[in-house]
């Protein structure tokens, strides 16, 4: 048996999603730049795949920007926005359970003369939405708040966030890639001026991002070259990549609800059965306020890295943390931002779900959770007795 649940680190590309691709890497192989019908062909398959992202979100064709990734989307929207708006202020306010690739811009644009602001976020991973309304001021260019922590599952009061910021007068970025597929995202509603989404997080391929650009906002480009995306980033286009992040937008928009309400049960039973079976274990996150498809556990007196081994060789694949962060061996910035204390944070696991998974593999991993934690307890020179 084996049973992943690691969808947060890597999700398989849908089948439908590598079938609209593969022409695109072969015959169909055409540049939009191109002014003849494989031009014009690859031209076609984009605007189709922009308009299957922008559907995902409820914005415009003409809003959707392709990138690399959801790393060169947050760089993009950050990086793009505080240089080309530096005369609106030098504030940027950022939560501090941000993505690490959303921090490191941020200590980035702190080196370039920008003031960073971080605001804390509660036991359970929600933003203070008190100290976010004293750190925003007129002064303040640009704030960013993750729609979801893909660690934790937290989910935040992101229009609340938004509100704040347009007060100010400053711009709202939003990371939605562990977001999105999961929960419904509309930009005009939460009034969102920059959202970073990612392919492979819809079941896409990897390779391919995108950022959404609200209409006549402009950023000032970090890929400097031919002037492709509105001359936001430049570089002759990832065909493939792009087809496939539309064709998986596209499904993710058809089975959000349904997949929402089938992970849901399963993350609950899942949460459920390890606390009812394994004693001193805690959920991390908010209760509710949650993505459907993350549980994130603690399990006191153990290493999450020797659980992880252990479950690997029961044919279960889980996570300590972030998949960017995992290889540092630093407790994880969310856990500790959270209050928890550094061997807290090291004892917890992140088991995320996804299409694959079903009741079969949740009563799998409940049947064998007890039993790896006893084992690695009873070697641990921590745990209590009675727990041995
Ligand atoms: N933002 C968030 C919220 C993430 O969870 C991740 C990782 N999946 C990223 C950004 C970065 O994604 P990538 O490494 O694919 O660029």
């Amino acid at each position: 048996m084996n049973v992943y649940m690691d969808h947060e680190a890597s999700r398989p590309v849908d089948p439908l999603v590598l079938e609209a691709m593969m022409p695109y890497f072969s015959e169909k192989f055409g540049n939009p730049a191109s002014f003849h019908k494989l031009g014009f062909e690859a031209q076609r398959a984009m605007k189709t795949a922009r308009g299957q992202v922008a559907s995902l979100i409820d914005a415009q064709e003409s809003e959707i920007i392709f990138t690399s990734s959801a790393t060169e989307s947050n760089n993009l929207g950050l990086i793009g926005a505080a240089r080309r708006h530096r005369k609106r202020g030098n504030r940027i306010v950022v939560s501090g359970i941000e993505h690490i690739s959303v921090l490191n811009v941020c200590k980035e644009l702190g080196r370039e003369g920008f003031e960073i602001k971080y605001v804390p976020v509660d036991s359970e991973g929600i933003i203070e939405l008190d100290r976010l309304s004293e750190l925003v001021n007129d002064e303040t260019v640009l704030v960013s708040v993750m729609v979801a922590n893909g660690e934790i599952g937290t989910i935040q009061p992101v229009k609340e966030v938004a509100e704040v910021a347009h007060q100010h007068g400053a711009l709202f970025h939003t990371d939605a890639t562990a977001a999105a597929g999961q929960i419904s995202l509309d930009v005009s509603t939460m009034e969102i001026d920059l959202m970073t989404l990612s392919s492979n997080d819809l079941y896409g391929p990897r390779g391919t991002g995108c950022l959404y650009v609200r209409t006549g906002l402009r950023l000032k480009p970090l890929m400097i070259g031919g002037g492709q995306e509105a001359g936001m980033r430049s570089g002759s286009e990832n065909i493939p990549g792009i087809v496939g992040m539309g064709k998986a937008a596209e499904l993710a928009k058809e089975t959000l609800l349904a997949e929402a309400t089938r992970l849901t049960r399963l993350r609950d039973r899942l949460i459920r059965g390890m606390m009812e079976s394994v004693p001193d274990s805690y959920l991390n996150g908010h209760r509710k306020q949650r993505l459907p498809n993350n549980v994130n556990m603690r399990f006191s007196y153990i290493e999450g890295e020797s659980l992880i081994l252990s479950l690997d060789q029961l044919g279960i694949q889980v996570s300590s943390g972030s998949a960017c962060t995992a290889k540092t061996l630093e407790p994880s910035h969310v856990l500790l931002s959270l209050g928890l204390k550094h061997e807290e944070a090291h004892g917890s696991l992140v088991f995320t779900l996804g299409k694959g998974n079903n009741e079969g593999d949740v009563e799998y991993v409940i049947q064998h959770m007890p039993g790896v934690v006893r084992k690695l307890r009873a070697m641990s020179p921590l745990t209590p007795e009675e727990l041995r």
